[in-house]
């Protein structure tokens, strides 16, 4: 017969804690938390007018890896994109304005 066969005490209560979250903050391990309310989106945007009217181009060569990429708004091209970060809110909101085109 094994020893533990009876449903063991969570050591958290054992220790007298009043959660397993603070048991584990004593023991000093790490708690999985809920990411922050802020979630954020990358888009890419042009480095050149902060457009987000980048497209990729494929150069039409096959084999040579991924494309560069355009803006729409100036016409820069390279491969070196900018990126910024949107907020849900802003995100949802690109997406509506590229949906409109
Ligand atoms: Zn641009």
């Amino acid at each position: 017969m094994p020893k533990e066969s009876k449903i063991s005490t969570p050591d958290w209560i054992k220790e007298g804690y009043d959660s397993p979250a603070e048991y584990a903050k004593a023991k000093g391990k790490k708690v999985a938390q809920k990411k922050s309310i802020g979630k954020t989106f990358k888009v890419r945007i042009c480095p050149k007018c902060k457009s987000d009217k980048v497209q990729v181009v494929l150069n039409g060569e096959e084999g040579k890896g991924s494309g560069e990429w355009e803006c729409k708004n100036c016409k820069w091209k390279g491969r070196n994109t900018d990126e910024k970060e949107l907020s849900e809110d802003q995100f949802l909101e690109y997406l509506d304005k590229e949906d409109e085109e």
